[in-house]
């Protein structure tokens, strides 16, 4: 069996992963298909064991309601309970690959899904399902990134595997989409995304993960076979550390 870089990760996706400039879906079969092959073949081939924590943003994010004068927490959850609907998609789409899930909620919802508490979500994992983290940390005034960050440092997680799909493949010295020539670290240090502003990822977790000292790599979730590359520990994207 070929050797994985982390025994045990947390995937974060966002929920604009699920969706697909080709068509209006809010949630893309086809593409959340694609995904969950990838997550069932890598977590199968390489033996990780793998937490999946999915934003909301192809539903609802709080800044748009906020916008429209909404209040703040109303609107935060309606985000995390978007959150909760991608969950479920990424679970349906996961177990049709043959590879067993649990979908654990930082919001209760019993008749739906496990809540989320932390012994279960280890046993889980150790029995080889795939855990999805749902509804973020079910506190607002939060993105998805923060909660991916406090669930690995919970249940012991080697590292996050950040999942852009924006076209934009790693941490730049600029936005490549603005600044040509902007250049793609392949490593950077915890320090330099704070001090320089490179934004990849929320403040919040990008500190936290400094903190406690779990590297993040950024890559692009979209483009086939990433997933397993990242953690066969193939060079790509870039490494936070
Ligand atoms: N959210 C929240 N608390 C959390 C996680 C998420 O209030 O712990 C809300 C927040 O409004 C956020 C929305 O859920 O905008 C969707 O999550 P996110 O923006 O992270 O989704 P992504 O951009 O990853 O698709």
């Amino acid at each position: 069996m070929p050797e994985a870089r982390w025994r045990r990760v947390v995937l974060k996706l966002s929920g604009e992963a699920l969706a697909s400039a080709a068509s209006d879906e809010t949630i893309e079969a086809a593409v959340v298909g694609r995904l969950a092959a990838e997550i069932a073949a890598a977590v199968d081939e390489l033996a990780v064991e793998m937490a999946v924590v999915v934003g909301g943003g192809n539903i609802w994010r709080g800044t748009t309601g906020v916008g429209e004068g909404m209040d703040r927490a109303t609107s935060d959850t309606m985000g995390m309970l978007g959150t909760v609907i991608n969950s479920l998609a990424l679970q349906d789409a996961i177990e049709r690959q043959g590879r067993p899930t649990r979908v654990l909620s930082a919001v209760q919802m019993a008749q739906v899904c496990e809540p989320y508490i932390r012994r279960r979500a280890i046993r889980h994992l150790e029995k080889g399902r795939v855990v999805i983290l749902a509804a973020g940390m079910g506190s607002p005034y939060f993105t998805t990134d923060t909660p991916a960050a406090l669930r690995a440092a919970e249940i012991e997680a080697d590292a996050i595997l950040k999942g852009t799909h924006s076209g934009v493949d790693g941490v730049y010295s600029a936005d490549p989409r603005v600044v040509a020539g902007a250049k793609r670290y392949d490593e950077v240090t915890f320090m330099e995304v704070i001090s320089r502003d490179l934004r990849v990822m929320d403040l919040t977790a990008v500190t936290f993960c400094r903190d406690n000292k779990i590297p993040i790599l950024v890559f692009d979730i979209m483009r086939p076979g990433n997933i397993r590359a990242a953690l066969a520990g193939e060079r790509i994207g870039t490494l936070i550390s």
